[in-house]
């Protein structure tokens, strides 16, 4: 069967399930079958009746001896039936299903996986999974006995439903599968066979198989990333020219020394690597990285000052119009000893120049009369690489600009090879000197009044506080709204009466929100409370305390830009953390905030405590969609790596591998060639 057959196309799949499927991004035959379970329910423990022990989770099998439906005293419909095996009988109850007596006959052979409830005597099985086995006894069952899958659902798309259709489709998929990956790399990396890993991996048959069946499909998804970046990178140098700038260094040095501040290490790093690019005549494609506030954007006037001095226009983007207008004003001061005009492009105000700073919207239909030779793109995560491609095609046809990204996404450098592998990387891993160091503590619970007589201390000083209440889930619904309300109202009996609390959480509506924030920065308010997932991104230098519950579920990098918020004045700064947990990972992981400052380091040690799902900003960053590897296994990621780079110097183009190259076509990665 095609392996891009549209789901709706399957048997007995039809509009109706499509419909639902594509909720979980599935859509062809080849999607259902790379739908992977995320846990197993274990029910490999098939016993006879009578052995049975209160509380256990097992599997039965037998024929139902009798089954009715009742009513219960309060209204609930029940279904009752009895089950026997060779050694005994068991009562089984299930709620709301009284259709099930449609399909579950007296006599009915079948296989029932729950938990084992002992009222006096006799064992009971409350709503327990189950299987039809027919009538005549076989062994093989999906639903129930043995490993069973429990896959991402969706409403109306259940487990065991997607259970049946794989059972179904899996075969007929296997039998004109190509396994696209070499087979010596196979071989060497001794990876299990793809046919049979997609089996164990939905229908084990043995948990120890599994872990070796991840494996090889995780293999093959880091393998066709990386050479999709790989080839992409290629393809960047072959096909695009750009105009190579020339470098006087004698104007680099006076460049820095005009600057009113000294750069940190890290910046003169990063300029050198840059201005290494663009006398290149490849265009440049480098991805600067930095904390908020490691001093990004001077390294990007260093570049755009010498594309001035080649004579070449520099588009300059920016997520919004504020953002826009603050790097025009930056850029001016910093070039002004040289008399450079920085022009600017928004919907609101269009002035032309050498420089341009504009809104990453905006630029896209700016047509510059000069050609352009560099193109820099601010908050790079807030802007898709689709857009970031076309940013290129509004400039000269005949050259490609130079192009650096920047970002303030703590992507370690690992996972950035493995996600923007085709992009060049400099990390601003300094702060600038000077930045005060928030104090920060994890505090155990018995310190808790401590805390609060601090916070009190502080306050009489004339100091403001922030305090984030306790997570509960990570959506801003009604139960989080609650939980922070009754957080508010426990604060408010905690401390006297002249202090002013406010309550700042997502259901208020915009107008609420603003005038809690005015009420704080004008000291109407001591200490905002706010839920963990709501927006205080504002200034209030005053502000120096941080209060931090539940911080055990927050990734390290979030925790480091919510404390952030604090540290903004000349006064010293604090950061309290409280955790649910007692756990001495989680403390561990926790106390690195006490002594590391930088939001990579940060990102970094979560990548290897926690796994890549939680460092902060990867889920806007597009790449969420790997279905089985993890992006924190650095030893997997440097394998693909370097056996994707082998097999392109012997096959660069693929042509001997072409169910490869199909596969990497059909990535479907957010990114557009720009061609
Ligand atoms: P970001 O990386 O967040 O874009 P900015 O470029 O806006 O950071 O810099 C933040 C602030 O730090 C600016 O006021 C800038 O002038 C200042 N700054 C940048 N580099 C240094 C440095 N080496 N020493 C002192 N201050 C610096
Ligand atoms: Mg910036």
């Amino acid at each position: 069967m095609d392996p891009q057959t549209p789901v709706e196309r399957l048997p007995g799949i039809g509009d109706f399930y499509s419909r639902k499927l594509k909720k979980l991004e599935i859509l062809t035959l080849e999607d259902l079958i790379y739908h992977f379970p995320f846990r197993y329910d274990d029910f490999s423990n098939l016993k006879p009746i009578s052995s049975l022990v209160d509380g256990q989770t097992v599997t039965l099998q037998g024929h139902i001896w009798s089954i009715s439906n009742l009513r219960s005293r309060t209204g609930k419909f029940l279904t009752l039936a009895t089950l026997a095996d060779q050694t005994g009988t068991i009562d089984i109850v299930w709620f709301n299903q009284s259709y099930l007596t449609k399909t579950i006959k007296p006599g009915t052979f079948l296989s029932v996986s729950g938990k084992v409830q002992q009222e006096g005597r006799k064992p009971k099985l409350l709503a327990p999974k189950f299987e039809i086995l027919g009538e005549l006894m076989q062994t093989q069952t999906i639903h129930t006995g043995g490993l069973i899958p429990v896959y991402p659902e969706t409403e109306g798309v259940t487990s065991k439903w997607l259970r049946a259709k794989i059972a179904s489709f899996l075969s007929p998929y296997l039998e004109s599968l190509l396994d696209p990956i070499p087979k010596d790399v196979t071989k060497r990396q001794k990876l299990l066979d793809l046919s049979s890993s997609l089996s164990t991996v939905h229908f084990p048959k043995e948990s120890e198989k599994i872990v070796e069946a991840r494996k090889r499909l995780a293999f093959d998804e880091l393998f066709t990333l990386q050479l999709a970046s790989q080839i992409r990178k290629r393809k960047w140098k072959e096909e695009k020219e750009a105009s190579p700038f020339k470098i006087d260094h004698a104007k680099l040095k006076e460049f820095i020394s005009s600057l009113p501040f000294k750069l940190t290490g890290a910046q003169n790093r990063a300029i050198l690597e840059i201005l290494k690019d663009l006398e290149k005549e490849t265009p440049a494609n480098r991805l600067l990285e930095g904390d908020v506030g490691s001093g990004k954007t001077v390294v990007a006037a260093a570049a755009a000052y010498f594309a001035y001095l080649n004579d070449l226009v520099t588009l300059f983007a920016a997520p919004t119009e504020i953002l826009t207008n603050q790097h025009r004003q930056t850029l001016s001061l910093m070039l002004k000893p040289y008399n450079i005009k920085v022009g600017i492009w928004t919907a609101s105000e269009k002035q032309e120049a050498g420089i341009i700073c504009g809104t990453h919207a905006l630029l896209m239909s700016y047509k510059p009369k000069r050609e352009v030779g560099l193109v820099i793109v601010d908050e790079q995560h807030r802007f898709g690489v689709a857009q970031r491609g076309k940013l290129s095609l509004t400039s000269s046809k005949v050259k490609s600009p130079h192009l650096l990204t920047m970002t303030a996404t703590p992507i370690p450098r690992t996972l950035a090879l493995t996600l923007y592998g085709d992009l060049d990387l400099s990390v601003l891993d300094e702060m600038p000197l000077g930045r005060k160091k928030i104090q920060t503590h994890v505090v155990p619970n018995f310190k808790r009044k401590d805390a609060y007589k601090f916070i009190k201390a502080q306050i009489s000083d004339g100091r403001q506080a922030f305090i984030i209440t306790p997570f509960v889930e990570p959506s801003e619904s009604m139960v989080t709204v609650k939980a922070a309300t009754e957080e508010f109202k426990k604060l408010k009996g905690i401390f006297s009466k002249k202090i002013k609390l406010g309550l700042m959480h997502g259901k208020l509506n915009p107008k609420e929100k603003e005038k809690v924030m005015k009420n704080f920065k004008s000291r109407k308010i001591d200490i905002l409370v706010a839920t963990p997932v709501v927006e205080v991104g504002i200034d209030v230098p005053n502000a120096t305390i941080m209060m931090i519950e539940s911080a055990d579920r927050f990734g390290l990098a979030q925790l480091h830009q919510l404390r952030g918020r604090v540290g903004r004045g000349e006064h010293k700064s604090y950061c309290l953390l409280f955790s649910d947990s007692n756990s001495q990972n989680s403390i561990k992981r926790l106390e690195s905030l006490e002594s590391i400052n930088i939001g990579f380091k940060l990102a970094e040690i979560d990548l290897t405590m926690r796994g890549p799902g939680e460092v902060f900003g990867l889920r806007q960053s597009g790449y969420e969609n790997l279905k089985i590897a993890d992006l924190g296994d650095q030893k997997l990621i440097a394998q693909t790596q370097a056996e994707a780079k082998s097999l392109l110097e012997l096959d660069p183009y693929l042509k001997k591998h072409p169910p490869l190259s199909i596969k990497i076509n059909n990535l479907n990665l957010d990114y557009v060639q720009p061609n």
